[in-house]
């Protein structure tokens, strides 16, 4: 036993991680860097009961030559790998290395371009994911604890931690760090305006006008910052930056370079979504101008209801259909009687008014879906009936005539009525291939024209 102290005490002091393994007891020795990397004390008795987590043992399979030994994992995400060597007949002496995570610069450029090239197509959807790749692919290749993205507010007076990522066993600190009012930190904001970088490899050394920052970064347990600006328009909207929390680090210029192209890359894409969102905003903004302006334009301005246009793009639209459902279609023209005499004795505006309510009157009646009612011009109107017949026509014009005597508009100048009449000309007609527009308008304008000889305030037909 005393042999294998003796061994131990020479081995113990090399620069190396090692532990010593005696088969015969089941102990295991640990040098104190073997001791911090695999969390044991100097001497383990029972050593395959205690450190059976460590899976260490079973790399001491004999069949694998030492260098292709499976590496041990550690529950901090430490890959270790163990070579080991008999130095006597149960005596094994183990020898750790820590396992480098990937850490050069073609790996970084890898991953940035895999990140740019989907924050290049952005989706707002995954923006966020994104952003957070970024973050751990900074905060893992700079060796920091944490890495962060803040973005001010619109008025620029507060900052906000929208994205973070954190290492193993670190603690977040996004929740907290939501409406920072900047003046609470006026050195770390006066020297990210003047140099876009706030590099602090050791918090303990800020300077006294630092206070307020340095007792912010203690508060968190952080121990060296490093934070690059993000600008739009040469204004800065945020920034990005990694801590170092279990211990200081000194910010290498390939940490800078390297948390400047992210932050580029991130400020891009963020710029990105703005405009979008805006170019969004104006399509949308087009489109309800659009449908306004198709609305405007078959409207007619004085009394509100469709205009001659929406007449005739109706009208040829109901003969077509009629074509197909062999449904017959009417048309009615009315006109208003004595309205020059109206308009003379009243003045045009008081005749503007009874425009309105006499097409609203109209309009009011066309209940069924497809019925319209049109201003034609000056002071007649046309009604588009489909699949109406003669009878139900002319039940239609009484009905309309009734209604303008219930708005009871008194016409003193009237030759034949105290009230304001319409004069209507009815057109039913089953269609041919001889059927057009003109051809329904021209019997309606007949019908009407005869309303108006025999007398005016009544209804007249033609088939
Ligand atoms: P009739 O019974 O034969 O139809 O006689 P009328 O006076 O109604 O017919 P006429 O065609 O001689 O006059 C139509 C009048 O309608 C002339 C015009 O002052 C009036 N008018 C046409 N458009 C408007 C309008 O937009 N506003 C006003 N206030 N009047 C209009
Ligand atoms: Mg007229
Ligand atoms: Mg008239």
């Amino acid at each position: 036993m005393d042999s294998v102290k003796d061994i131990w005490h020479a081995l113990q002091a090399l620069p190396i991680t090692i532990a010593l393994f005696d088969q015969r007891t089941d102990s295991v020795f640990a040098n104190p860097s073997a001791q911090t990397l695999l969390g044991i004390p100097a001497l383990v008795t029972s050593a395959h009961d205690a450190l059976s987590h460590l899976h260490l043992f079973e790399t001491l399979d004999t069949s694998l030559p030492s260098n292709v030994k499976p590496p041990i994992h550690l529950e901090n995400g430490q890959n270790i790998n163990v070579r080991y060597s008999y130095i006597a007949q149960n005596l094994i002496a183990l020898i750790f290395e820590v396992q480098h995570e990937p850490d050069n610069q073609a790996d970084f450029d890898e991953v940035i371009a895999k990140i740019s090239a989907q924050l290049i197509d952005i989706q707002t959807e995954n923006l966020d994911q994104q952003i957070e790749s970024a973050l751990e692919a900074i905060g893992t290749f700079c060796h920091a604890d944490r890495s962060y993205l803040f973005q001010f507010s619109n008025d620029g007076k507060e900052m906000s931690n929208t994205h973070e990522w954190v290492n193993n066993n670190i603690n977040p600190f996004k929740d907290e760090l939501q409406n920072i009012p900047q003046n609470s930190l006026p050195y770390f904001f006066k020297t990210m305006n003047e140099k876009h970088v706030f590099n602090v490899p050791n918090v303990s050394l800020l300077p006294v006008q630092a206070a307020a920052e340095r007792e912010e970064f203690e508060s968190e347990g952080i121990k060296s910052v490093l934070c690059i600006g993000l600008r739009s328009d040469n204004t800065l909207f945020g920034f990005i930056g990694c801590d170092c929390v279990s211990k200081a680090h000194n910010w290498t210029n390939t940490d800078l370079i390297r948390i400047k192209l992210v932050g580029e890359i991130i400020a891009n894409a963020l710029k990105n979504v703005v405009y979008k969102q805006r170019l969004e905003q104006t399509q949308h903004q087009l489109l309800i101008a659009n449908q306004e302006l198709k609305l405007q334009a078959n409207i007619d301005s004085l009394t509100g209801i469709a205009n001659r246009r929406c007449f005739d793009q109706t009208l040829t639209n109901e003969i077509q259909r009629a074509t197909r459902t062999l449904q017959p279609v009417s048309l009615i023209i009315c006109d208003i009687d004595y309205f020059k005499l109206y308009n003379d004795n009243n003045g045009h505006q008081k005749g503007d008014d009874v425009l309105r309510q006499v097409a609203q009157a109209l309009q009011a009646q066309c209940k069924r879906q497809g019925d319209l009612a049109t201003r034609y011009g000056g002071e007649e109107f046309a009604i588009i009936l489909p699949s109406i017949d003669t009878q139900h026509c002319l039940q239609f014009a009484d009905l309309l005539q009734q209604r303008i005597h219930e708005l009871n508009i008194p016409h003193l100048y009237s030759d034949i009525s105290p009230q304001l009449t319409l004069s209507i000309g009815c057109h039913t007609c089953f269609v041919s291939k001889d059927t057009t527009p003109q051809t329904m308008i021209s019997a309606a304008d007949k019908a009407l024209y005869n309303a108006k000889n025999a007398g005016r305030n009544q209804v007249q037909q033609i088939d």
